[in-house]
């Protein structure tokens, strides 16, 4: 056996003498760390959508870059519940859930804060937007993230040489992926549709950027998209101008910011929210939703072109990875056409509903208002109004979720007739109060995991429901917040060269992407990771 091997090694040897300048240069790239490792985000691309519309992706680098040429994974799911925007993109970047990024919602209460309105996920009053500037604009930085980012671990792995940037339509896709130490985070003026950012990064748009917003480019969107005057982003936003547009944009900040030009590792986060904008009016089934992937997959085909001319050494020095922030459930219509149980609820009557009945139990004749403005899949209470009635948080939570369930069934509109067939049996399946998951006082069961998972000291006191299937909180359209496979299945998948190209199958989640990369870029993980490295995706010998 030795000696065999020492045989190969000599005939190798001779070969690398004969033509030695370019096996040496392809041994260097193959060593080399990328120079740019890019997160893609889609926005409610659910983890059916690459291979029900394969057949439409006739480009070479768009989808099929990572369908033909990448390591696809077709089962990844969240395993948390509260499938929403800004815990998603915060779950990507940080390859944590809730209970160790913080993020619970796209907004919630905080009285410390705010006894008015609800706090987003990255409003910050401590700062100003910069760029266009609305009267009742505040500053946006990611002070809600409790944990660091795989971009924010580059960048203290190399001492601040690399440089890292976060995009998206939206604040919080923008700033939640790519964390603390970003050099920038751009994100739409949703009337003009101009890019801005937040005086966390500084107090001015770097040049590049001022220079993208006047260059005609956004008018040049608007009259594709037919949007009318100050709707951007929710006329241009749902359509695919909009997607073009942000990837102009990221080939903008690319050239700007030399990104891919330097001597250490660069990170870009990209967030494309138009699926979502869309979605959310025509849901899944769409063929306008189709249409608009079918748009997605030539931009990204574009824009990976243009950045393999652009990067020294090309896309063999780019590393991606490509996922969705959460899935989606079928339209009510939708789900009863094909003969599945869905229903609709009122948010607002079951609210009235419950303080009526937490009135009857704590302050008889009072009207006392106990339950918050909420965004589901948790049920907001008011503490102070409780502590009024000396009420406990444990009592007040416990009181709510014992009242959801008949609260919910005797405010439930009437049996559906027409289109929808069925009723959904149960209306609340579960109830889970803060008190019970701040002490992981939990059932031993998957749904019970991924609740323990949706913990967050922030958004005051709550309960945590877990809904009947296809249920929404309107007759239109659909949304996407339930603990559930449609709302918690996304793509996986990775293009670059320290991936075998491939197709796997087997749960995958999309904490692990982190996780993947930290060990591939041999930096530490994020401070609360608790993904796995996909060791059958990675190349041997990384
Ligand atoms: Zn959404």
């Amino acid at each position: 056996m030795r000696l065999v091997s020492i045989r190969k090694f000599v005939a190798v040897a001779a070969v690398v003498v004969a033509i030695g300048p370019t096996v040496a240069a392809e041994a260097q790239a193959y060593r080399a760390k990328p120079k740019l490792v890019i997160e893609l985000v889609i926005d409610q691309f659910r983890g059916d959508y690459l291979d029900r519309y394969r057949d439409d992706f006739k480009t070479a680098n768009g989808f099929n870059l990572f369908l033909n040429k990448g390591a696809y994974f077709t089962d990844c799911y969240y395993q948390y519940a509260n499938t929403m925007t800004a815990p998603g993109h915060s779950t990507i970047g940080t390859g944590a859930y809730t209970n160790g990024h913080g993020i619970s919602l796209n907004e919630w209460w905080d009285f410390k804060r705010s006894t008015t309105h609800p706090v987003s996920s990255v409003e910050d009053e401590r700062y100003d937007i910069v760029g266009d500037h609305g009267p009742t604009d505040i500053g946006a930085s990611p002070r809600n993230e409790l944990a660091s980012t795989l971009g924010d671990e580059v960048v203290l792995a190399s001492a601040g040489k690399s440089r890292l940037f976060g995009i998206s339509l939206k604040d919080r896709a923008a700033i939640l992926t790519s964390g603390h130490a970003s050099k920038g985070a751009f994100w739409l003026d949703h009337a003009s549709g101009h890019f801005v950012s937040s005086t966390y990064w500084g107090p001015k748009l770097p040049d590049w950027a001022a220079a993208f917003n006047a260059s005609g480019r956004t008018e040049k969107a608007i009259a594709e998209a037919k949007s009318r005057p100050g709707h951007f982003y929710d006329d241009a936003g749902a359509t695919p101008a909009s997607v073009s547009y942000l990837l102009d944009f990221a080939e903008a900040l690319v050239a700007g910011e030399k990104m891919g030009q330097h001597e250490t590792t660069d990170v870009l986060t990209i967030s494309i929210s138009s699926t979502d904008i869309l979605g959310h009016q025509v849901g899944p089934d769409s063929p306008r939703q189709r249409a608009m992937i079918d748009a997605i997959d030539v931009d990204l085909d574009a824009f990976f072109t243009w950045l393999d001319a652009h990067i020294d050494g090309g896309m063999s020095n780019v590393w991606v990875s490509l996922t969705g922030d959460h899935g989606i459930g079928p339209t009510i219509d939708g789900a009863a056409a094909s003969g599945m149980p869905a229903a609709v609820f009122n948010l607002k009557k079951i609210t009235t509903a419950l303080d009526d009945a937490l009135n009857e139990k704590f302050s008889p004749g009072k009207g006392v208002k106990y339950i918050l403005q909420s965004e589901v899949p948790y049920i907001t209470l008011d503490p102070r109004a409780f502590a009024a009635s000396n009420v406990s948080e444990a009592d007040a939570e416990n009181a709510v979720a014992d009242l959801l369930p008949a609260t919910f069934a005797s405010t439930a509109p009437p049996d559906p007739t027409g289109p929808v067939k069925l009723p959904t049996r149960a209306l609340v399946r579960h109830t889970y109060t803060k008190v019970q998951m701040a002490a992981g006082d939990l059932p031993n069961t998957e749904e019970g995991k991924r609740v323990l998972q949706s913990y967050s000291p922030n958004g005051e006191w709550y309960v945590l429901f877990s809904p009947g299937m296809y249920m929404q909180g309107s007759t239109s359209g659909t949304n996407h917040y339930t603990p559930y496979s449609y709302d918690r299945h996304v793509p996986l998948a990775f293009y670059g060269s320290a991936f075998v190209p491939g197709t796997y199958h087997g749960l995958v989640e999309p904490v692990d992407i982190a996780s993947t990369f930290a060990s591939l870029l041999r930096v530490n993980r994020p401070s609360a990771a608790v993904g796995r490295v996909l060791v059958e995706a990675v190349k041997p010998g990384q």
